[in-house]
């Protein structure tokens, strides 16, 4: 299968380059990484893993980009936003393939993620309300006092190999729209899409230098953290490497945030429409293949609905159907690699190690089997206790752990013992329910009745404990927070 890359050269395999001061520059990489397509094992493309030296070429160009573009009149930048919104509502489809291409999640979620960076795009258009600062007339007789946003300056962006479409769209529209530079580095497992946003972006007028991509792993990363023409780094990624950004970026003196891995609980009242919950925690657990940091991981099944809810959810978790997702009507496609596969593999092999009651086993699924890529079906592990290794790792993977409560104070308790505190989902009728979850649970995203319950681009992305390293999340005023820095004015005329 046949995709349109910027930087292709026709009829081979294409090998990317890095995207700097508007044009592709050939990255000085030694080391390449191939990127296949998880779903056959086919070859898309090399990324090269580039060196500190084209972080820094990189790092230049937007320095150099800086200047004229934050003095760039705000609503002539939001201009420039409402025309990438534009184009990429245009080029939606072809997006939403290249996402599925390198990812392997479903074409009708790859659209839907398409959709989630757009509102992202929309949402930064907005820049003259955003940016807007405040006065006070009167702070002492004749003296006044007024807050002024500015950009920070060079910004970069990390991120991961779930989201390539809505994670690059938390950080780099509203980062430009704020007025800064930006130079990203994909993830090198989906490197193929950002390629296509930046140009994209140049088409609807961005100038050179103001988005640059430098593709590689933890050199680049590196690279970034430790560059003193640096201000800023957003990075959304694993738990262990967050916490490694976090710490060197303040070590550098930059601002940071770092998003990172989850272990979300959802749990399940005696009272819920039982119907609904399976509909979408069998969505929430298996949908993109259980690569998600909102991921449904872990249920608590309230008092006596355990098994019927435990005999339901493996009933729905057979008729998912297995494949490409191009192909119509698959729903589950591959893990991202042979090694993430084998990864999974271990985990239910410790799942069953552990003493939990294996209910329905994704290795032996004959559907994911006759697959080239890389597939494991869904998995459900029923019986699972607190402390069990796959009650407490985020495994990243098709397979959902079931937790035993008697109450809700109890299975708010398990969920709470959870190192992360990413998403959480309660599944009732009862209003004083509802009530003591959102107050006592642990968990930056709740979910009443529903299986994903991630904000809307206006709204914080709001993970903690260990999904979450720094201060302001990423999207809505917490964005825009952490793109500008304030200046206080005091003035007696
Ligand atoms: P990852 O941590 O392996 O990679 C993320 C980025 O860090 C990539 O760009 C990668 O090149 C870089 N990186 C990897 N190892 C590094 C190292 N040792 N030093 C420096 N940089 C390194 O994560 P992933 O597997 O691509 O993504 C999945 C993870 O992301 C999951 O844990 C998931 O929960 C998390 N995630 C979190 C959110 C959120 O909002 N909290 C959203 C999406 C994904």
């Amino acid at each position: 299968m046949s995709i349109s890359l910027p930087n292709e050269t026709n009829g081979t395999i294409p090998g990317l380059k890095n995207y700097v001061n508007g044009e592709w520059v050939p990255s000085s990489a030694e080391r390449w990484e191939d990127v296949p397509n998880p779903a056959t094992g086919e070859l898309l493309a090399r990324v090269p893993l580039s060196p500190k030296a084209d972080v820094e070429a990189a790092v230049a160009a937007a320095a150099a980009a800086f200047p004229e573009w934050s003095k760039t009149a705000v609503p002539r930048r939001a201009r420039i936003l409402f025309r990438y919104q534009q184009l990429l509502v245009e080029h939606w489809e072809e997006l939403a393939r290249i996402v599925t291409l390198e990812n392997g999640k479903s074409y009708s979620e790859a659209y839907g993620e398409v959709q989630r960076g757009i509102e992202c795009v929309e949402f930064a258009a907005g820049a003259p309300t955003l940016m807007m600062g405040g006065q006070l007339p009167d702070i002492a007789t004749g003296i006044e006092s007024g807050m002024y946003r500015y950009p920070l300056g060079v910004v970069g962006g990390i991120t991961p190999f779930n989201f390539p479409m809505m994670v690059p769209c938390w950080m780099f529209p509203l980062a430009i729209a704020c007025g800064n530079a930006f130079v990203l580095k994909p993830s090198e497992r989906t490197p193929l899409l950002a390629g296509r946003l930046a140009e994209l972006f140049a088409e609807a007028g961005l100038p050179a230098g103001v988005l640059n991509i430098v593709h590689g792993a933890k050199d680049v990363v590196n690279g970034l953290l430790e560059s003193p023409g640096v201000k800023a780094i957003s990075f959304v990624g694993s738990q262990p490497v967050a916490e490694h950004v976090y710490r060197t970026a303040a070590a550098n003196g930059k601002r940071v945030q770092a998003l990172a891995g989850a272990k979300n609980h959802s749990i399940v009242m005696p009272d819920a429409d039982l119907d609904n919950a399976v509909t979408n925690i069998v969505a929430a657990a298996f949908g993109s293949a259980g690569e998600r940091c909102m991921a449904a991981s872990v249920v608590v099944a309230v008092g006596d609905i355990a098994d019927e809810l435990v005999g339901r959810l493996a009933k729905a978790a057979d008729g998912i159907r297995i494949g490409n997702g191009l192909d119509e009507g698959v729903f589950l496609g591959p893990v991202i690699r042979e090694e993430n596969k084998n990864r999974t593999i271990g985990y239910i092999e410790i799942g069953e190690a552990e003493g939990a009651k294996l209910v329905r086993d994704g290795r032996k699924d004959a559907e994911a089997a006759s697959q080239a890529g890389y597939f494991v079906g869904p998995t459900i592990f029923d019986e699972v206790k607190p402390g069990m290794k796959i009650w407490k790792d985020e495994i990243f993977a098709p397979v959902l752990s079931v937790v035993r409560a008697k109450d809700l104070a109890e299975a708010i308790a398990i969920s709470n013992e959870s190192d992360f505190a990413n998403g959480a989902c309660l599944y009732t009728d009862s209003a004083k329910a509802v009530r003591q979850f959102r107050d006592e649970i642990d968990a930056g995203m709740l979910g009443i009745n529903l299986g994903v319950p991630a904000p809307m681009a206006f709204f914080p992305f709001s993970g903690y404990k260990k999904s979450f390293y720094g201060d302001l999340h990423a999207n809505g005023r917490d964005g825009v927070e952490f793109y500008t820095r304030k200046k206080m004015l005091t003035a007696r005329y």
